[in-house]
């Protein structure tokens, strides 16, 4: 089984990107897993420290391993958005593969140095763990928002992404470039799309030299993550997508078994209609640079 830096590797010379998808419950998991599987594409499943607080953090670490090992698949698990070390320590013990470590909210000097003592502290319980640092302001909350934030002001630059990364030692960065959390009602009705700074991930990538993460990649325009994955995004996070199709699986399960109370008869529409989101989200990633316009 390869380790999640070598398919890190592997997708970034292909030039794809793996999908990551936020969950907190066994709908969410059972969803992902058969969607990468039917596309037989590497899966990064990820919860944040609220999402693990629900689902139990050891309790996840083992239910994915076991996919793992069961179905010898690539599935590895994210402890996403994590703002203590003592959390990252709780998650690095469990088994966890990569953790993101995110004090992004600090001056950039205080997060330099708080994360670089994440990553010597997590690397000593788990060499292989992965350690994703964030900068810039992407937002808050992947859930649906009535105004859109002022993603201008908390835009990363090339020369904090270098700085930041040869300070701390990250194996993966997640910049600002245009991305935030959450959606519009607007984007969830189809109607608006995110946009992204694309020559910003450029220079960004070349400045950096890491991996580089998308967060909230919940109603981005199509062919912006495709230019974000030739401009060096190696992983793209969708979480809202999931939710809003969970909330409406969930309600088209209710309504159609009216006094029914079998969980495993009223949630089959939930599975599929996440299932549905993720897979042709991984479609689009597995596509890659090779599918975008001019690249
Ligand atoms: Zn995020």
């Amino acid at each position: 089984m390869h380790s999640l830096r070598n398919l890190l590797q592997e997708a970034q010379g292909n030039g794809v990107a793996i999908g990551h998808f936020n969950i907190s419950d066994l709908v969410l998991l059972k969803a992902v897993f058969a969607a990468a599987r039917e596309l037989n594409v590497p899966v990064l499943v990820g919860l944040s420290e609220g999402e693990r607080e629900f689902v139990g953090v050891r309790q996840i670490a083992a239910f994915v391993r076991s996919l793992r090992e069961e179905f010898d698949f690539p599935i590895f698990l994210n402890a996403d958005h994590t703002h203590s070390l003592a959390k990252g320590v709780e998650a690095a013990k469990a088994g966890f593969d990569s953790i993101v470590f995110d004090l992004s909210a600090l001056p950039i000097e205080e997060n330099v140095r708080q994360t670089k003592q994440a990553v010597e502290a997590l690397k000593a319980i788990n060499p292989s763990v992965l350690v994703e640092g964030e900068i810039g302001d992407i937002g808050t909350g992947s859930e649906i928002h009535e105004s859109s934030p002022d993603v201008v002001k908390g835009l990363s630059t090339p020369g904090e992404a270098k700085h930041f990364v040869e300070s701390t030692g990250v194996d993966i960065l997640a910049p600002a470039v245009g991305n935030t959390h959450g959606m519009l009602r607007s984007m969830v009705q189809g109607e608006t799309k995110k946009h992204l700074d694309i020559e910003r991930i450029v220079g960004i990538k070349r400045a950096a030299q890491v991996f580089i993460t998308l967060h909230g990649g919940s109603g981005t325009d199509d062919e912006d993550l495709r230019k974000a994955i030739a401009a060096g995004i190696n992983i793209i996070h969708i979480n809202t997508e999931l939710r809003v199709a969970w909330r409406h699986g969930l309600e088209h399960g209710l309504s159609t078994h009216p006094g029914e109370v079998v969980p495993y008869k009223i949630l089959p529409p939930a599975v599929e209609a996440v299932k549905q989101v993720v897979g042709s989200r991984l479609r689009l990633f597995k596509g890659g640079r090779h599918a975008a316009q001019g690249a």
